[in-house]
């Protein structure tokens, strides 16, 4: 049985009769794993503590010949989104870790989505306003997939976005940004919400430019959080075709 030691993140966890759990991770060069933790369910179970969806750990596991679950054998926790002070830091981790779940591939290995994990994590940790962590996690992941349409220039008539006055408009299937003008009436309709003010243009410019740990200095009013926040749903719902659960979770909150 072949041993890997490396670097992961825990995406999710099931309990697995009376005392194991299956364990969903992504490492950081192997793509995503399904392992058996066995006895992590037991009061002092060697993986206390390193189970929590979005731990980085240091994870040793065995690959078995014909199966697809491995066997984890060690977990240490590396960071913690426990360490998040936040209070709507801990409400977000269960999404972030949920929609990398959702798009990482099984033993697909994508060292930028684990690195897109890894510094939403630290960021949390570190106290970054969670707002513009989830904004970026969201624009980022897209962009991973090649699914967030070009948002620079109107994809009819070629004019800047951001120095349109009524900013971006979403096409109704979703594909690309174009100017209100080019829009026109049908599309302002259908695509109401949709739009992108040149504010947000300018956070997800600069979203391209910085890590997140530096995100408290990039401004993101609450309306701009509200925009980015409805285009990217609609984007995830369009290329997920079905709502997460952890997004109902979430506006459960809210209200
Ligand atoms: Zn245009």
């Amino acid at each position: 049985m072949p041993l890997y030691k490396t670097e992961a993140l825990i995406l999710r966890t099931y309990k697995l009769g009376e005392a194991d759990r299956i364990v969903v991770f992504l490492t950081r060069d192997r793509g995503k794993k399904r392992g058996v933790a066995n006895g992590a369910r037991r009061p002092r179970s060697r993986f206390a503590g390193a189970l929590e969806p979005l731990t980085r750990v240091g994870v040793t596991y065995y690959e078995r010949e014909q199966r697809d679950l491995v066997r984890l054998s060690y977990a240490e926790s590396q960071c913690s989104p426990l360490l998040a002070t936040r209070p709507d830091a801990l409400s977000h981790v269960g999404y972030f870790a949920e929609l990398m779940d959702e798009w990482a591939q099984e033993g697909d290995p994508n060292e930028r989505l684990y690195r897109l994990g890894t510094s939403t994590l630290e960021a949390l940790a570190e106290g970054v306003p969670t707002p513009p962590v989830a904004r970026y996690f969201e624009y980022w992941l897209l962009r991973l997939q090649g699914v967030y349409p070009p948002h620079v220039a109107c994809h009819r008539c070629g004019v800047a976005l951001d120095g349109e006055p009524a900013g971006a408009c979403l096409e109704p299937g979703g594909h690309v940004f174009t100017c209100h003008g080019c829009a026109g009436s049908a599309g302002r309709e259908e695509g109401r919400g949709v739009t992108l003010s040149p504010e947000a243009l300018r956070f997800l410019a600069a979203s391209g430019r910085v890590a997140p740990q530096r995100l408290g200095t990039v401004p993101l009013l609450p309306r701009v959080d509200r925009e980015l926040e409805s285009v990217h749903q609609a984007l995830m719902r369009l290329h997920l075709e079905k709502e997460l659960r952890s997004t109902r979770v979430l506006r459960d909150l809210r209200r």
